[in-house]
């Protein structure tokens, strides 16, 4: 195991032991070295698992909502005292820089204090009841357990989002996280039963765990009748084979799956915010967020501005070791990742693009850590490569002329994730979030399409799944609704006046 682990395992008073056992080897994208080992799962481990998972939903959900809202306060307290050490650990193992590791744990405190709200607020309806005498309600009940399924590059916070509102709805929680970020993993499990051990007996056995493995493993807790939702984060391949396996068993599923997010970039945009929102945005995580930014739809009378002052501004970017002060871009995730991102660029070249950066670099550093330069690809039109998701910092530019165009442009993808324009015209700007325009879950005016908060509620369209996590109402997705009618008279009137006489 790297010494740089160990001492963030020490300094989180986790015994490094517990990262460096078992069957499945962790590398750390940084330098493609081990990083440290984790135990996978069996297929009877996973059931008993699922079975303490149920047991425990069982006792949980008679617990008050305020009272689950003190463990989750709890647990964000552990956060906060962690916070550092986390974002480090999560740097290590998916390779982004130091202050998105640390962002993502702030994200899991921030989702913490949100849910500790919740909990106080988990509120029905009173309904007009057609019956004389007759009281109609809607209450929202603790659904079951959930199973949480996460992507690799958001390691730890898809977790919180999930976790955080399923504990205070009432659930229980079973998590199986990327097989290429395991450790972060254990140390968020740590981390819960720290908070669990200071709550108190309430919180059962069983109440949170992870089960680690491949595919297979999380296809087992997806098959599994006892799982009331699967929530699954990943790829849109992942979601295609993971919903109808849910939906067979008439499951309930959370699907937040690949983006491909565009930025419309208009003629009266403020080009010095633009720029930076859309450095940010395709670079940020070397291009390895849902939300990157993947699309540039530009104005043809500023384009030619545009792409010289992103190339400049490209030329600038530091990229390395990602736990290094000052880095602004580490590796891709690992080698299949990079020959993706060739591929994309070929196929780019082959469509009349023509392309800036994308080559390896610091391969004489780093002999298996993946770096690359980001890559600019200016094309003649949206082409097939432009309309997938290639998980890479891949940004590619088209031109418009007027709006309606670029409007058809940006929706006239497979996903619907996140989606911005830079524009100082109103018309434009409201046009953009009207009902005929931007078909994606996120829509912003003049900021980038990555880096969303968690008060709103995060999701999209499409082939992006259609669940929703983390603010507003998307705690309902965690809950069960029940409609009841009490009657308080001395009659049995029918609904819609029917007559039964007897
Ligand atoms: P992936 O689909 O390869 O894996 C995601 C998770 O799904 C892993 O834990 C994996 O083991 C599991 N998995 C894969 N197939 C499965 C199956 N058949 N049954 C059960 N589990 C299965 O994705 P990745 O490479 O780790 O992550 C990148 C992708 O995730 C990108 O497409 C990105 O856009 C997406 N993503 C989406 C969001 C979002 O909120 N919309 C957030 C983060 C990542």
């Amino acid at each position: 195991m790297q010494d740089r682990i160990v001492d963030i395992l020490k300094s989180m008073d986790m015994d490094p032991a517990d990262f460096s056992q078992g069957n499945l080897d962790v590398f750390s994208p940084i330098d493609g070295s081990l990083l440290g080992k984790a135990t996978m799962d069996t297929a009877e481990t996973v059931d008993a698992k699922i079975t303490a998972a149920d047991g425990a939903f069982k006792k949980w959900r008679t617990v008050p909502a305020p009272r689950r809202g003190e463990l989750v306060r709890l647990l964000g307290e552990e956060l906060r005292t962690h916070k550092d050490a986390l974002g480090a650990l999560v740097t290590a193992e998916c390779g982004k820089i130091l202050e998105e590791g640390k962002g993502e744990v702030q994200e899991m405190i921030d989702i913490c204090e949100f849910a500790v709200g919740l909990s106080r607020q988990l509120h029905g309806l009173t309904i007009a009841s057609e019956r004389p005498g007759h009281h109609m309600r809607e209450y929202w009940q603790p659904l079951g357990p959930v199973g949480i399924i996460s992507a690799f590059n958001f390691p730890v916070a898809v977790w919180s989002w999930n976790a955080a509102l399923a504990l205070a709805c009432g659930d229980s929680i079973l998590w199986k996280p990327s097989e290429k970020t395991p450790l972060t993993a254990i140390a968020c499990q740590k981390l819960f039963e720290r908070a669990a051990a200071k709550f108190g007996a309430d919180a059962p056995e069983g109440l949170s765990d992870i089960i680690i493995g491949m595919r297979d493993i999380g296809e087992r807790m997806v098959d599994d009748h006892r799982m009331a939702l699967i929530s699954a984060t990943g790829s849109t391949r992942m979601g295609r084979e993971v919903g109808p396996r849910v939906a067979q068993r008439f499951g309930k599923c959370l699907l937040e799956l690949g983006g491909n997010n565009a930025i419309i970039v208009a003629p009266s945009a403020d080009l010095d915010m633009a720029i930076p929102g859309i450095v940010f945005g395709a670079v940020g995580t070397c291009g390895q967020r849902c939300t990157s930014t993947r699309r540039i739809i530009a104005h043809e009378s500023i384009y030619d501005t545009l792409v010289a002052k992103l190339k400049k501004a490209y030329g600038s970017i530091r990229i390395g070791d990602p736990l290094e002060a000052g880095t602004l871009v580490g590796p891709l995730i690992d080698e299949d990742s990079f020959n993706t991102m060739q591929r994309a660029l070929e196929a780019a070249r082959g469509e009349g693009g023509t392309v800036t950066g994308g080559e390896r670099t610091l391969e004489d550093k780093y002999a298996d850590g993946y770096y690359v330069n980001p890559a600019i690809v200016e094309l003649p039109e949206q082409t097939a490569s432009m309309r997938e998701e290639t998980f890479a910092p891949i940004l590619y530019i088209v031109k418009y002329s007027d709006f309606d165009e670029a409007m058809a442009i940006q929706n006239d993808v497979p996903q619907g994730l996140s989606s911005a324009i830079f524009t100082t015209d109103v018309r434009e700007a409201e046009s953009f979030i009207s009902s005929a325009g931007s078909d994606c879950g996120i829509a912003n005016v003049n900021i980038g399409t990555s880096g969303a908060e968690i008060g709103g509620a995060f999701g999209g369209e499409k082939e992006t799944g259609g669940g929703r996590e983390s603010g507003s109402d998307a705690w309902r997705a965690y809950m069960r609704r029940q409609t009841s009618t009490v009657n308080y008279s001395r009659e049995l009137p029918l609904a819609q006046g029917i007559k039964f006489d007897l």
